[in-house]
């Protein structure tokens, strides 16, 4: 797909883009009225923003693009909000509601251990038993007190039972709920999504989401840093924010890192459209928007590693890694995108060729990204043991599976 092709523009002069790319500072993150020049850029002035982007990542990690072989398991889709862009939760009566058993679990695991996998990615909804005596229900039959206490179990149970490490996403985390995650797995993650609260109005994306609270998101954030958690964090698009809110959103984010060093990665999602939510008629960002944001976020914060799904930005491959990512997140040969169940992960030897046309090389990393290894091999126990056996010299998958 040729860039000519990626339409899209916010009306904006040329001039003012031409001179922002022209003050950067090598390797010095911009600043946000500088950010905010270059993401209203005009279609004219994209080819270079996308390059000044392609040459700051390439000054951060040359050559390479990573990502994570991973199993995705859904531990649970009941949640207690009701997220306007989200076809992955359910109530307890509807169709598909379901939480897995110990057995699911592990059984989904060992296929994907067989299949090269290292990485089993827990994805769950916020604190469903709040809401729902169904899920009371589930786990008292399970024997657990809350969701939390069932994934630190399933945590436990992949790295005792397997060689994958686990990456659990399950919402606001308490202090002590981080650390006891922390003590079985590498790393943990929840997306910022947007710090513009208004998003919680009547009507908008987290209407009736009393767990996208900005500020209750950056104090989970905040937490794991005072920790020195690795974490996984991001931006949601197309949900309603202004490119300000954008901006701003990275700007928290780069804050979040510059006091506690601990944020291992940077995720861009796009918004897409589904028939059956609330948001089905909402406009999707255009790739060139996402261009633009990805590129953008790449000159924010030129030292973190930043990613963007390949799945939801398809067939834009190549343009995403011209933009300045240094990763393509989880892509997994066996499990789908429980998320975003009907855009399916590109295959692995595809992305492989994808990545090589733009001059990448394309190497499986951990779930902990490798600059992250050493935070949590220092502390002794089962977890450091699965860690140091997963990791190669270079902080990378031992054993890489071909694409
Ligand atoms: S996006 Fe997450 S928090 Fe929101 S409704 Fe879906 S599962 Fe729940």
């Amino acid at each position: 797909m040729a860039l000519s092709q990626i339409k899209s523009a916010p009306a904006q002069s040329c001039s003012a883009c031409a001179s922002a790319l022209a003050d950067l500072c090598t390797g010095e993150p911009i600043s946000r009225s500088t950010a905010l020049e270059l993401i209203r850029c005009a279609d004219d002035d994209l080819p270079a923003l996308l390059a000044a982007a392609r040459a700051s990542k390439e000054r951060f990690k040359p050559k390479v693009i990573t990502y994570s072989r991973k199993v995705f398991l859904p531990l649970t889709n009941l949640c207690r909000d009701y997220c306007g862009y989200c076809t992955f939760r359910r109530d307890p009566s509807d169709p598909g509601a379901h939480t897995m058993t110990p057995d699911e679990v592990l059984s989904v695991a060992r296929a994907g251990e067989e299949l090269g996998c290292t990485e089993a990615l827990f994805s769950l909804g916020d604190k469903p038993e709040l809401l729902f005596p169904e899920m009371r229900d589930t786990l008292r039959h399970l024997g657990y007190k809350s969701t939390l206490h069932y994934l630190e179990a399933m945590c436990e149970l992949i790295l005792r039972e397997t060689s994958l490490l686990p990456h659990p996403n399950p919402g606001l985390l308490s202090a002590e709920w981080i650390a006891r995650l922390a003590a079985v797995s590498p790393s943990m993650g929840l997306m910022l999504e947007t710090t513009n609260s208004a998003l919680l109005a009547p009507g908008a994306a987290h209407d009736n989401a009393p767990d996208k609270v900005p500020a209750k998101r950056l104090r989970t954030i905040e937490d794991a840093g005072k920790q020195n958690v690795p974490f996984t964090t991001g931006l949601l698009i197309g949900i309603g924010e202004s490119l300000e809110d954008r901006i701003d959103t990275l700007l928290a984010i780069r804050d979040l890192h510059d006091r506690y060093g601990h944020i291992q990665e940077v995720i861009v999602q796009n918004f897409r459209v589904k028939p059956t939510i609330p948001m089905a008629h909402w406009p999707e960002p255009s790739p060139g928007d996402m261009l633009r944001t990805v590129a953008v976020a790449r000159l924010l914060l030129p030292n973190m590693n930043i990613q963007a799904p390949p799945n939801l930005s398809a067939p834009y491959y190549e343009e995403l890694a011209d933009a300045g990512i240094n990763d393509w997140g989880g892509i997994s040969p066996l499990t789908p995108d429980f998320i975003n169940p009907e855009k399916p992960w590109p295959h692995l030897e595809q992305l492989r060729l994808h990545t090589e046309a733009k001059g990448f090389e394309l190497r499986q990393r951990l779930p902990v990204y490798p600059e992250y290894i050493s935070t949590v091999t220092s502390k002794p126990g089962l977890l450091s043991e699965r860690l140091r056996a997963a990791a190669n010299d270079l902080g990378l998958a031992k054993t890489e599976t071909a694409a």
